[in-house]
């Protein structure tokens, strides 16, 4: 058994073959230097000092799995996975190397953030007056920003977009974040791209110059599948690998989990490719079971948070054009939530400080209930108590 990919959907696969019985050979082969660590803390108690390491809390040689480090998988052939170390035969394989930062053409020099070396450098850097442009108001670009306000730089953050968070939430939402920038004093520029980044500057679409002395990209990230070029392991346009509902890949005995999937979601009725952390965790432990024989569909309602500005920000299920938006409290209270709802029943909840509403809301959309609509608009009204 090779898991490929030595991350946290990786390493869960690993645990839970052993755990579920899986009594052969496991190899996990992953290219960085590390046992496998977690990654959310990176931009938030790594950057902000508060920890040096995030290995995660597994100890494979007393579960017997051959952890390979510095090892960089290059490709597959039916029955071998080729690495830059040699070829490793496989009985089954599972794929689970993740996805890495998109660069922005032009900006070679920029910083990207997503490994432990990354973070470390990059915290290395922030100090008093330091002028750092951030490009992209997304997750990464807000909680980058809140460490390095912390360790009081200059933050510029600049997002094409018309307000934080474009992709995944609409500017009505988005635009209710962007007063968090301003109170932290971080000056975000909306609705203008980056032309070049140039020794000390920032060049805008618009023509003005920001002066940088560092600069970070955070605009999203692509599977890291471009080894499996030739393999026969189908990809989507998007390069995420095509797994089935029991996280089957088109190659016989080749599975696939976490940030380099896109499997078919019957619960939102569309294929999905998540990259959060609770996927990443959830798949790799269906992933175990999937080779271990189980053939129950993996579909979990998907989650995510976010650490930015002092606040807890978290996302709960799957919200489509069309869906109607409602407000619980709004920008002006110090906790929010809203809510997407779909012919009534919620398909997905965003909340800001308000746990509850995340834990009661999940419930809510996993099982599908109605909501009333004006008891489900008041925040004073606990969100189970306003089922239709
Ligand atoms: C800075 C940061 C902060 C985050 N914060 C949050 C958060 O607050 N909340 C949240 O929900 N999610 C967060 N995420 C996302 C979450 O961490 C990811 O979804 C999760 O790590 C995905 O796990 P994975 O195992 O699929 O992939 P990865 O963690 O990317 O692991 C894949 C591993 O495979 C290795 N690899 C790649 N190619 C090869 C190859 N050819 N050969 C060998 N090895 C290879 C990579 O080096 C990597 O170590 C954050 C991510 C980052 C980077």
């Amino acid at each position: 058994m090779v898991v490929v990919g030595a991350g946290l959907a990786g390493a869960q696969c690993a645990l839970k073959l052993r755990q579920g019985g899986w009594a052969g050979r496991v190899v996990l082969v992953g290219e960085e230097p590390h046992a496998p660590y977690d990654r959310p803390p990176l931009s938030k108690d790594v950057l902000l000092g508060k920890a040096d390491s995030t290995t995660l809390d597994i100890d494979f040689a007393q579960l017997g799995v051959e952890l390979l480090t510095g090892r960089r998988a290059t490709g597959l052939t039916p029955g071998v996975l080729h690495t830059d170390g040699g070829d490793l035969p496989y009985g089954s394989l599972v794929i689970a190397t993740g996805a890495t930062p998109r660069a922005l053409p032009g900006a070679e020099r920029a910083h990207l953030l997503h490994t432990l070396d990354d973070a470390l450098a990059l915290r290395g850097l922030l100090r008093p007056g330091l002028r750092l442009v951030l490009v992209g108001a997304g997750w990464i670009g807000a909680e980058v920003s809140t460490a390095a306000r912390q360790a009081g730089c200059e933050v510029t953050v600049v997002e094409a977009g018309p307000a934080p968070v474009p992709g995944a939430l609409p500017a009505e939402v988005g635009a209710a974040m962007a007063a968090w920038y301003a109170e932290a004093g971080v000056d975000l520029r909306c609705g203008v791209g980056v032309a070049a980044v140039e020794p000390g500057a920032v060049l805008l679409a618009d023509g003005s110059h920001l002066p940088a002395d560092e600069v970070l990209v955070g605009v999203g990230a692509r599977p890291a599948t471009g080894w499996l070029a030739g393999s026969g392991v189908e990809l989507d346009a998007a390069g995420a690998v095509l797994v089935d509902e029991r996280l089957r890949t088109s190659l016989p005995g080749v599975f696939a989990a976490g940030d380099c999937v896109s499997y078919p979601s019957a619960r939102s009725g569309a294929r999905l490719a998540v990259q959060h952390w609770d996927h990443a965790l959830r798949s790799g432990e269906a992933v175990a079971a999937a080779v271990l024989g189980a053939e129950e569909p993996y579909d979990p309602v998907p989650y995510f948070w976010s650490e930015q500005f002092g606040r807890m920000v978290q996302y709960v299920g799957r919200h489509a054009e069309g869906d109607e938006l409602l407000w619980r409290g709004g920008p002006q209270d110090a906790e929010w939530s809203v809510l997407w709802l779909r012919d009534g029943v919620p398909s997905a909840l965003l909340a800001v400080d308000r746990p509850r509403d995340l834990t009661q809301g999940r419930k809510l959309i996993e099982r599908g209930t109605a909501l009333d609509r004006a008891r489900a608009a008041d925040p004073a009204v606990p969100l189970k108590g306003a089922v239709a």
